[in-house]
């Protein structure tokens, strides 16, 4: 079915039509999707009207989806700062899943990169790996590659040999596991991705049912942040991004990513748009500001709102929508000029060592 199709329907309807069809994080993305794109919108009207209040002029005030494109998270300038400094804010998004069913993806994906700026860390099955690593190639600074391999796959220690082979930088989504991620069987490829200096990406909290009416071997519980932790600390070179910030548990998510320097979260999903009238909460998780625990961040960046990255996990026509929504966040919770440049790309700019 064609996204634009899906998004009609509400989600019991688009579910009961697809669900044979659903294979990545379908949680986060099919349940917020929708709710995500209006929501976005909404956001976008309430900016442009409290730019109306702001100017005499009026001229800001727009209802139409072309305020979503407005919606940088670098339009306010910081003091100091030019518009020649904020037109260079590049968006690094590292949770864009490779859709194999959609023809013509990767010229979708580069016109966006293209639009807004931005290098995605394109999340690909191991079967479309040599279409995404020639892509990645000649696209280095649009596509970014990660390799989206199963963990109880038997063979999956030459897999992650063969991803580092053609170029891959990294691994992701890793979900749906048979056992915690922290379990020892696991070691051998976290040893690989600690050797090669990776960064992998974990779903972490709830996650959707694929199947209601057979017996599936799924928990949410085997993808808890406090997993990450434990592989966290034994394999320092591993950068450890959690998605969806562990929702729903965002204190212990947030706790983990302060002690460790090689862990961040991103916040797709559902989480921004369940928060969305209460998303200044997160200035309680996301406590310790310019507190000196002596933990290495990024750029010495004192905000704890550092260890976020962003992170969409959504259709490519939602992308805008999701930056809307971290940029909502960020005026919930006064998060610096200097912070949010990091959050939505300057850390993982750094991390990849991503060219120019
Ligand atoms: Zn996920």
């Amino acid at each position: 079915m064609k996204e634009s199709e899906r998004r009609g329907l509400t989600f019991f309807e688009a579910w009961s039509r697809n669900r044979t069809s659903l294979s990545r994080c379908p949680t986060e993305q099919q349940l917020s999707h929708g709710a995500e794109v209006k929501e976005g919108v909404k956001i976008a009207k309430q900016l442009s009207r409290r730019g109306f209040l702001g100017t005499a002029s009026g001229a800001a005030v727009t209802s139409s989806v072309r305020s979503l494109a407005e919606l940088s998270p670098f339009r306010d300038l910081s003091p100091g700062e030019t518009a020649a400094d904020q037109s260079a804010g590049r968006i690094v998004d590292m949770h864009v899943h490779f859709d194999e069913k959609k023809p013509g993806f990767l010229d979708d994906l580069l016109r966006l990169a293209d639009r807004m700026n931005l290098t995605a860390c394109l999340l690909t099955p191991f079967a479309h790996r040599r279409v995404v690593a020639d892509a990645a190639k000649q696209h280095p600074r649009q596509i970014v590659p990660f390799g989206f391999v199963d963990l109880d796959a038997p063979d999956v220690v030459r897999q992650v040999e063969e991803l580092h082979s053609l170029g891959f930088r990294g691994l992701g989504e890793l979900e749906f596991v048979k056992k915690p991620y922290n379990d020892p069987s696991y070691f051998p490829v976290y040893e690989l991705a600690n050797r090669y200096g990776w960064l992998v990406l974990f779903h972490t909290g709830i996650v959707l049912r694929k199947n209601f009416d057979e017996p599936e071997d799924v928990a949410s519980g085997r993808m808890r942040p406090i997993h990450l932790e434990e592989i966290a600390r034994r394999f320092p070179k591993i950068t450890v991004v959690g998605a969806h910030c562990g929702n729903p548990e965002y204190e212990w998510a947030a706790e983990i990513a302060r002690w460790n320097p090689n862990v961040f979260f991103d916040l797709s999903g559902s989480t921004l748009t369940k928060m969305r009238g209460r998303l200044a909460e997160f200035q309680r998780i996301f406590w310790w500001s310019a507190i000196d625990f002596s933990v290495k961040t990024p750029d010495n960046d004192p905000s704890a709102f550092v260890k976020l990255v962003f992170g969409s996990d959504s259709d490519l026509s939602g992308v805008e929508s999701v930056a809307g929504q971290y940029r909502a966040l960020f005026e919930a919770c006064d998060v610096p000029a200097r912070t949010r440049k990091m959050i939505m790309g300057g850390t993982l700019t750094k991390l990849l060592g991503l060219p120019e």
